[in-house]
């Protein structure tokens, strides 16, 4: 996971009919609040609004084509992923759904992300465990500063301030509480992932070995060449674009050492 940085200024879409809409629900459950507490009454959320293709189109420009969670490629097959959900929400796995959530952000700028299947659908999904569940904000006009989500947002905080990686491992800096549920309850190593890593990892590894022969070596006139590409490809390697840059840039920092501790 690494910081995204959307553009302040939201796609018009969501100003527009995306305000209308929230306006719409906002009113409707006023009118009747234990309907929609109690589930019996829905929302009507219109994905033609918030996954738009000008929405769309802007946060996989933001996002690199990157899910906002694991950094997989996505392209333009991502989905659009509320950070708060929007219909109902779990404080914790296992635990039964509540309603409604956070119905009033469904089309917030802020809220929106691209995110890939398997982080959304598979495992993500309605979870938003807090801090202090006593301080949800339930309705519209409640307010969200009170929250302190567990899960870490990555358009508004540092994600590598909280997650590490030992090698291709995903881990909680100093045991921090946010960065582990982060971890476990997006499955953030799962095995899928791990080895993923582990491949890009390897190859960066083997070009590391050249620069540091390169050094050993510095009048070897073609080593020194070839170095010179390759501190070009690392460069890129730990990019916001590139696949897996968290992971890239912990093992370039510890100078692939980690690995040998696994
Ligand atoms: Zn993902």
């Amino acid at each position: 996971m690494i910081r995204i940085h959307k553009p302040k200024t939201a796609p018009k879409k969501l100003t527009t009919d995306g305000k209308q809409k929230c306006k719409s629900h906002c009113d409707a459950y006023s009118l009747n609040p234990s309907a929609y507490e109690t589930n019996q009454e829905k929302f009507n959320f219109a994905s033609s609004i918030y996954a738009h293709e000008s929405v769309k189109e802007a946060l996989i420009k933001a996002q690199h084509q990157k899910c906002c969670f694991c950094e997989r490629i996505i392209g333009k097959n991502g989905d659009v992923e509320h950070f708060r959900p929007k219909g109902a929400y779990r404080q914790a796995q296992g635990e039964p759904l509540k309603y409604p959530a956070y119905y009033w952000l469904a089309y917030q700028w802020e809220n929106l992300y691209l995110s890939c299947s398997y982080c959304n659908s598979r495992h993500k999904k309605n979870l938003f465990p807090l801090q202090d569940p006593n301080k949800r904000a339930t309705n519209h006009n409640q307010r969200i500063t009170k929250e302190i989500p567990l899960f870490i947002d990555c358009g508004k905080e540092n994600p590598e301030e909280f997650i590490g990686f030992r090698a291709e491992y995903a881990y909680a800096i100093d045991g921090n509480k946010r960065g582990q549920i982060t971890i476990d309850y997006l499955d953030l190593n799962s095995e899928d992932l791990v080895e993923s890593r582990r491949q890009k990892l390897n190859d960066l590894r083997e070009l590391n070995k050249i620069l540091v022969s390169a050094i050993e070596n510095p009048h070897n006139q073609k080593l020194q060449e070839l170095a010179d590409e390759i501190k070009v490809h690392l460069e890129s390697s730990l990019a916001d674009s590139a696949l897996f840059a968290a992971a890239a840039r912990c093992a370039i920092n510890a100078k692939f050492q980690e690995s040998d501790l696994i």
